[in-house]
């Protein structure tokens, strides 16, 4: 029998049916509304190879070097060209065809979705290997095709390389592969039997219209639906404005995005029928698994469908209410413009005192070196192709996607932004002098006008630098080679952000990466994380993280590299496309960033938990994973469940947190107990909660002061307390780069101290001086 129909399957038919196969089964014989389905069982992909003959000639072709990515790709290609070139036996491809066909109402023929099932005898972590193909709404015509192309994935680059590296014979794992009927959906969304936070006995339901993906990629808000799971009262209701959603097009059968219209954008999505049934589903659920369920669900037709079932991993033992879902996110206002980060007073005042009568207007020397060239005003990403070697870019706020354009460039203005902004931390990595918040620059200045800015001063001035002004090369390149840094017990280390800086980071002689921003890398693909995995797959997404990071790791090894997991406010992710459904957030920094979003988009957390992963299987274990933004253990405890299930050993790995709340510096001893094995001070947050004063609001900028007391003295308890507990310690902050603060570190005993490229051998120079110094009273 090649297949077998979801109503005869059991969770013992694992190894027949594979991982989704017996669950989509269980639900089933558990009475649960679940399309019908059936599956192309393991035997069935076995027999094919077998009897066909391709089996020796296939493995044989896998027995290569795994870190040889031509040879790689080549295997890749072999299986691909063995399994799709090979017919199916007759005998199969009636059978599977037969039971398409009665899948069709009245004669239509169904939309189905072909997923792979990988069975019990695959790798033992399936979230990495586990990830092959699924194909949606495929018809009659592709069907077989698709089918062979989901066996064919068992032999992917990455499974491949997997299993060499495990040495885990690839004659030994099989695949089947689930045929489902597609549900059209009208609305659909996700549940958890209960919150996910809490774990109490309450039933959170998100809806939108049209299909699930819009839900699960983030791309649209969600209604949002609080329900009692005993009494199944509705407590709350927060319908959303659902601005798009995804459907099939009836034409060509793909998944479209559409607006929605306008008398449904702001109506409400489930009515109390509907919840009445989810819940009673939800109920019905748990009760099966005996634990919590998040549940992805749909309608259709008047009817409830349940399309898949996890455990929820989210809960916290401690049950403490930490942790919020995403539609309670809108915070108090707080106004964001140009600001003054570093404390220096320069603060963006267009117009302000001129010195010097050529300055046109002032604001904050982001990047030093003086450079003259033709102003070039992007307000638009496609103005971005007119940037020519030479030009200097002026724009209101530097994007991610504007890197290439921003290296071709000689000089970068902005009107918005500070010290921490993405235009001062690229162009200071990239060595192009820059000014950014001048307020005003892109209606001041106009189009191929002639001007010389400075990164020092902050200054833009009219025509042509002198030639010995605008010598200007970056500063690790005009320090003499030799002596070279000198010898000190704290580390001095670099901050990163994007992987093309990691070479002119490295020549500096850091110690390490103190932090490394995987979100520039994230935010340069122009796309949400969630619509970059809605339209490429998971995979291609946690393939360009492994290449940036592993850009850097390779750069640097085998000194140590500090990759932060995501950490970029709502108003940037808004920028990209798939942006459209981000909450609008009165104060982004307070919001819904670093691990609160990670914990509640725990999809896509994974994927970026996945590409540690991988790195560390190539062998790079010099890359430590650090956790942005949290508050406490809780936080802390939940993100370490995740690594876990995606296979990090928290024992085996460095890992560690950012201190970056008031909370989590207070809290440094449950902290501790959490098993990191660092703490790291991102000041620039921790400045701002402090102190109260948002980084990026000018109006208070003079406020910004890093140094301040109660900064310290939250900097300096933590340093004794992990002393004590053996947990090291380092900052990551901008102030990293500023002497005061390096030498009240040293002093204080920090374990490192991390840099921005440009300061790192001030900053060298520094803790040396700091040191001989204590060492010197200590004498005396
Ligand atoms: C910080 O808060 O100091 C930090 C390093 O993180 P980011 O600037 O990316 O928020
Ligand atoms: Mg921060």
């Amino acid at each position: 029998m090649a297949v077998l129909w979801l109503d005869d399957v059991s969770a013992d038919d694992l190894d027949t049916v594979g991982g989704k196969g017996a669950s989509l089964g269980e639900l089933t014989a558990a009475g649960l509304p679940v399309p019908p389905g059936f599956v192309v069982t393991a035997g069935t992909y076995r027999t094919f190879i077998e009897e066909a003959g391709i089996d020796e000639e296939l493995f044989a072709a896998m027995d290569i070097d795994p870190e040889d990515s031509a040879a790689l790709r080549e295997a890749e290609e072999t299986a691909r060209d063995l399994i799709l070139g090979t017919e199916l036996p007759e005998s199969v491809r009636e059978e599977i065809l037969d039971a398409y066909r009665t899948m069709g109402d009245d004669g239509d023929e169904a939309f189905v979705a072909v997923r792979s099932s990988a069975t019990a005898e695959d790798l033992p972590d399936a979230s990495f290997a586990g990830q092959q193909e699924t194909f949606l709404n495929v018809r009659e015509e592709a069907l077989l095709e698709r089918v062979k192309e989901c066996w064919a994935s068992l032999f992917s680059q990455r499974a491949i390389y997997y299993r060499q590296r495990q040495g885990f014979p690839h004659s030994e794992v099989d695949i089947a592969v689930v045929v489902q009927r597609m549900v059209d959906a009208e609305k659909s969304g996700v549940m958890f039997t209960s919150h996910p936070s809490t774990g109490e006995p309450e039933i959170i339901i998100e809806a939108a219209w049209g299909l699930g993906e819009a839900v699960v990629s983030g791309s649209v808000s969600p209604d949002n639906y609080v329900v009692d799971r005993e009494t199944a009262t509705v407590d709350e209701v927060t319908v959303a404005d659902k601005k798009i959603l995804m459907e099939k097009d009836p034409e060509t059968g793909e998944t479209v995005t559409r607006d929605v219209p306008e008398d449904r954008r702001e109506a409400r999505v489930l009515s109390d029928g509907e919840i009445e049934r989810l819940v009673e589903l939800g109920r019905r659920v748990e009760d099966h698994y005996g634990n919590p369920q998040d549940v992805e669900w749909a309608v259709y037709d008047g009817e409830v469908y349940m399309l898949q079932s996890r455990p929820i991993t989210t809960i916290s033992d401690s049950a403490d209410g930490a942790g919020t879902t995403p539609s309670s996110t809108e915070r108090a206002a707080a106004a964001t413009d140009a600001i003054d980060a570093d404390g220096s007073g320069t603060g963006a005042k267009a117009g302000g005192g001129t010195e010097d009568d050529d300055v046109l207007f002032r604001g904050l020397g982001a990047s030093p070196g003086i450079v003259s060239g033709e102003v070039r005003i992007v307000t638009k990403l496609d103005h971005l192709d007119q940037v020519a070697e030479g030009d200097i870019i002026v724009t209101e706020m530097t994007m991610p996607d504007m890197v290439p354009a921003m290296k071709r460039a000689v000089g970068i203005v902005t009107d918005e932004g500070g010290m921490t902004s993405h235009a001062a931390i690229v162009s200071r990595e990239l060595g192009v002098p820059a000014v950014v918040g001048t307020g005003s620059a892109t209606s001041a200045l106009s189009d191929g006008q002639v001007v010389t800015i400075d990164g020092d001063k902050g200054t833009i001035r009219q025509g042509r630098a002198t030639q010995e002004e605008e010598e200007y090369e970056p500063v690790e390149a005009v320090r003499p080679e030799t002596p070279v840094k000198p010898m000190t017990a704290t580390e001095v280390k670099v901050n990163v952000s994007i992987p093309e800086a990691a070479e002119r980071a490295a020549a500096t002689g850091a110690d390490g990466v103190g932090l490394l921003r995987i979100e520039h890398m994230v935010l340069s693909l122009g796309v949400t994380p969630e619509k970059y995995i809605a339209d490429n797959g998971a995979d291609a997404y946690v393939e360009e993280l492994v290449d940036g990071i592993r850009e850097v790791a390779e750069e640097f090894y085998p000194r140590p590299v500090r990759a932060r997991t995501l950490d970029a406010p709502t108003d940037e992710f808004r920028e990209l496309e798939g942006g459209e459904g981000e909450p609008n957030e009165h104060n982004p920094m307070m919001g819904w960033r670093g691990i609160r979003r990670s914990l509640d988009k725990t999809d896509v957390f994974r994927q970026e938990l996945t590409a540690f992963k991988r790195l560390y299987e190539m062998g790079y274990d010099n890359v430590e994973l650090m956790l942005p933004l949290v508050n406490d253990a809780a936080d802390v405890e939940a993100a370490k469940r995740h690594m876990e299930a995606v296979g990090i050993d928290p024992v085996k790995r460095r890992w560690g947190v950012m201190i970056e709340t008031p909370a989590s510096a207070l809290a440094i001893e449950e902290l501790a107990e959490c098993g990191i094995d660092f703490a790291s001070f991102g000041t620039n947050d921790l400045t701002q909660y402090t102190l109260a004063v948002d980084r990026n609001n000018s109006n208070v900028a003079d406020r910004f002061d890093e140094l301040h007391p109660t900064v310290l003295t939250l900097i300096g308890d933590v340093i004794e307390t992990c002393r004590e507990l053996d947990v090291d310690t380092s900052i990551c902050g901008q102030a990293g780069s500023k002497p005061e603060m390096v030498d009240f570190l040293v002093e204080e005993g920090v374990t490192s101290i991390s840099a921005n490229i440009d300061a790192v051998r001030d900053v060298q120079h520094e803790v040396k001086r700091t040191e001989q110094k204590l060492i010197l009273d200590d004498v005396r």
